[in-house]
């Protein structure tokens, strides 16, 4: 596979596909988030991933949903210590709406977040730094000002050799703007299958933004809630993921789940059982045979 022409992507480094597995270089390196809903020490979280098979994961880069918060700086080298590759950082969604804000003060004050993130980012040459860009359904809606606070940053992004991927939430009008009105080379999207599923499914965001998929969040949901759950276990209508699943593809096939019962489960195992689950979805939504 080679990069788009005229376009310059993280992806490839030394023209290698960074996403392609070291182990069946056809196909994506097949990741799980290192947040999975249960209580152990990083490391040891990642080496469970590792040792179920996985060779990439992502990080959580805040404090509120991780024990990691006196250690971010140096976890980009736990991960790599371990032989995992580090494809994504997470960024914190709280206050993420900011963007649209009508004053100028809180956009330069979200401004300067991601700016840090970037360089974060950059400093620990992570390729795709992962965010939000609404939370609520009554959010105003995509303004100017927020278009052009967007564009500077992927400018900045583009310059650190930084992909800033939007993740889909509970809107679609946000991510239609962003990817019909700005173009970069930094621009990429982050496509949630339980998000989608719950919220946006009717938009057919895998078939119009593709070919800007940066990274995956694979997990399961039914109901009204985003439950985490393995793929295959709830609801999520994976025919029409692997319908319009972008190929090639140049990221990582990564799981953001967590156990049903949080309080009742062996890690180990349910990493295992996580892995198995990312190799369904690899053969049989992203890379089905026919595809390859
Ligand atoms: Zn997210």
């Amino acid at each position: 596979m080679q990069p788009e022409q005229g376009r310059i992507s993280p992806f490839f480094r030394h023209n290698v596909c960074v996403g392609l597995s070291e182990q069946n270089p056809r196909t994506p390196k097949l990741g799980m988030f290192s947040w999975f809903g249960l209580k152990l020490p990083l490391k040891e979280r990642l080496q469970l991933i590792r040792d179920a098979g996985f060779e990439a994961t992502t990080l959580w880069w805040g404090v509120e949903r991780s024990d990691n918060a006196e250690t971010l700086g140096e976890a980009p080298a736990i991960v790599r210590d371990l032989g995992l590759y580090l494809e994504n950082i997470h960024v914190p969604y709280d206050g993420c709406a900011d963007i649209w804000s009508d004053s100028a003060t809180t956009r330069a004050h979200i401004a300067g977040r991601y700016l840090r993130w970037i360089e974060d980012c950059h400093t620990h040459a992570i390729p795709v730094l992962v965010t939000h860009i609404s939370r609520t359904p009554s959010a105003p809606g995509p303004t100017a000002a927020g278009l052009a606070l967007i564009s500077d940053l992927l400018e900045n992004a583009r310059q650190a050799g930084v992909v800033i991927a939007i993740e889909n939430t509970r809107r679609a009008d946000y991510l239609q703007a962003i990817f019909t009105e700005l173009d970069s080379a930094a621009l990429g999207f982050c496509f949630d299958t339980s998000h989608n599923w719950l919220w946006t499914k009717e938009a057919r965001l895998l078939r119009d933004f593709g070919s800007r998929l940066a990274c995956v969040h694979l997990s399961d949901t039914v109901g009204a809630l985003d439950r985490h759950w393995l793929p295959g276990e709830g609801a999520v209508d994976w025919k029409a993921v692997a319908a319009d699943f972008p190929r090639p593809y140049h990221g990582c096939l990564t799981l953001e789940v967590a156990p049903k019962d949080r309080r009742h489960t062996d890690a180990a195992a349910f990493v295992r059982r996580a892995y198995q689950q990312a190799i369904w979805v690899r053969d049989s939504v992203a890379c089905p045979v026919s595809a390859l």
